[in-house]
């Protein structure tokens, strides 16, 4: 493409994913605030939101990294409790920290696991999210298959992801954002300017919204769907197992 990507292999990228999470597990809290001014915060409390928690309903949340969507959870769900699988025991290291320090651990167990081979239980789980993680996934038709097998009947999936479709009047201005200036603000501030060289190449192969759709419909969803947030810069996927 005209951005000049290098083709990565499909074992390539899984090892590349470890290094840029082993990188970065420390700081990584702190970068996503930097890079997005703060902004990821409230797509993740509109994501909850989406997901509207009942009380005593079982979350799992995967490549839930250092616990962002699993605390707001527990913040709004009532006696409910959650799973946080990642691939990556450092940013579980970190997560599971926070949750000590927050008062979350009573409610929150960690698991370290791959999305395409989940360390759960068939039919198990009342609700599967997955934010800002499927597009490290090296495939991710076996991420969605692993979600629908995890789900109880009824159960709901929520995928948060960036997307590669801003609208046309951004789109310059959003280019030189992620191409120039997110890789050198991680190099600046994680030492490492490659991880954030791959993070931003990820987000423009993953699929846009409605080809990502049709991946969620073809792996057994129902009532599937996706609305996007500031002008398409991300995306909420939804679904039901029936
Ligand atoms: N969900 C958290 C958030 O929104 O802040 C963390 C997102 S972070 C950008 C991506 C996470 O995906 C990392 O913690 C990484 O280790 C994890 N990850 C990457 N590949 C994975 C896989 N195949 N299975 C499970 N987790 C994976």
């Amino acid at each position: 493409t005209h951005f000049g990507f290098k083709t990565v292999k499909e074992s390539d990228k899984a090892t590349m994913v470890r290094g840029v999470f082993n990188s970065v597990a420390d700081r990584y809290d702190l970068m996503n605030d930097v890079m997005s001014a703060g902004v990821h915060r409230l797509w993740k409390d509109s994501f909850i939101d989406e997901l509207n928690p009942r009380a005593q309903m079982h979350l799992l949340d995967v490549a839930g990294g250092t616990g962002d969507i699993a605390f707001r959870f527990l913040d709004t769900a009532k006696q409910g409790t959650v799973t946080v699988c990642d691939i990556n025991a450092e940013m579980l290291r970190v997560g599971k920290a926070r949750a000590l320090t927050q008062g979350y651990a009573d409610r929150a167990e960690f698991v370290c696991g791959d999305a395409m081979k989940l360390p759960v239980s068939d039919r198990s789980v009342d609700a599967y999210t997955i934010a800002f993680g499927i597009r490290n996934v090296t495939r991710f038709e076996e991420a969605l298959s692993e979600a629908y097998r995890v789900l109880k009947p009824g159960g709901r999936f929520q995928c948060l992801e960036f997307s590669p479709e801003v609208v046309p009047l951004l789109q310059k201005a959003y280019d030189s954002y992620s191409f120039t200036i997110i890789p050198k603000m991680g190099g600046w501030i994680t030492k490492d300017y490659d991880s954030y060289q791959y993070l931003v190449e990820s987000i423009r192969k993953f699929p846009p919204p409605a080809k990502f759709k049709a991946m969620i419909d073809a792996a057994g969803f129902e009532r599937t769907g996706f609305r996007t947030m500031s002008a398409g810069v991300v995306a909420v996927h939804y679904g039901t197992r029936i």
